[in-house]
């Protein structure tokens, strides 16, 4: 378990900067879920719980996720659900257990930028923003390319689009770490895809999406799949080798495309 020598709750964003640049070893909490299995000894711990940030909120033309909204949350919104559809819903469902998507942070899984995420496999889809206390907005593809520095992220936000999506991916068992995840959304006749778990990071594919019409006839949708293959790099670790999860790649890809038109 790691260890905290002393737990502030911020009163402000601005103490929370203040307190997190004072000493490295001072750290951001989320909800604990992952911190909790290291064994890292921490000076300060800064809970951010107090101060708003656990809200998804209706802005007009886009919708702002705040940084300590839980998981369940992305799961159960309805108003994410009406304005992007199943894609949320279904990536976090397989994370472990309802009690567990209860504590986990929305900001907690963009900020550590985990390669196996579902959560940034689907929004990345979604031309999601993460906005930083001191990095200010970027699009979530450009902040998967930096390394974890010393930052809050506040929130994301999303714009508000007529889209469709689809979620999927493949477990050993139910709960597991994804073997490969992919989110796909429509919007006319654009499509963007995302492939998280490779196992490095998730990426978006723009050349495998530039493939697809509106509704893909069966020779598009086999181009997408043997595309994919080309576009990005697959690798093997202990959850599936290489040629498993280029496999799982044409599969996924080709199953999205036809969820999302059906
Ligand atoms: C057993 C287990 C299984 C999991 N399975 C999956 C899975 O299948 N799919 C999946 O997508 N995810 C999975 N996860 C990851 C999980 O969904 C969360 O992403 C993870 O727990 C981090 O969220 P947290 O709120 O617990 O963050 P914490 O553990 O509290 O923090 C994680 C890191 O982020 C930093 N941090 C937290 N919030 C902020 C912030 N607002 N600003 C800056 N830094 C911040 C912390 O300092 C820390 O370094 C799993 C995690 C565990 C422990």
């Amino acid at each position: 378990m790691f260890e905290l020598k002393e737990f502030i709750a911020a009163q402000s964003l601005d103490q929370a900067d203040e307190l997190l640049h004072r000493d490295k070893k001072n750290v951001i909490l989320g909800g604990l879920l992952w911190m909790r299995m290291g064994t890292r000894q921490f000076n300060t711990g800064i809970d951010l719980s107090g101060l708003g940030l656990h809200r998804i909120t209706d802005l007009g033309d886009h919708i702002e996720i705040g940084a300590m909204t839980p998981l369940r949350q992305l799961e159960i919104s309805r108003l994410l659900a009406d304005n992007f559809g199943p894609v949320l819903r279904d990536a976090v469902c397989h994370i472990v257990g309802v009690q567990f998507r209860n504590l986990a942070t929305v900001g907690g899984s963009v900020f550590s930028r985990f390669s196996f995420s579902d959560v940034i496999t689907a929004l990345l889809v979604l031309d999601t923003r993460v906005h930083l206390f001191r990095g200010g907005q970027i699009p979530l593809a450009d902040f998967l390319e930096t390394s974890p520095g010393r930052d809050i992220l506040v929130k994301l936000t999303i714009p508000k689009q007529d889209v469709d999506t689809a979620y999927v991916c493949q477990r050993k068992s139910a709960a597991d770490f994804p073997i490969l995840a992919a989110a796909l959304a429509r919007t006319g006749s654009a499509w963007k895809i995302a492939v998280g778990a490779r196992p490095s990071r998730a990426t978006l594919a723009p050349k495998t999406a530039g493939l697809l019409s509106e509704t893909p006839d069966k020779t598009q949708i086999d181009a997408a799949g043997n595309e994919i293959l080309r576009e990005l790099t697959f690798g093997g670790n202990g959850q599936g080798s290489r040629e498993y999860r280029e496999h799982l790649a044409r599969v996924l890809v080709k199953r999205g495309i036809q969820k999302i038109c059906s």
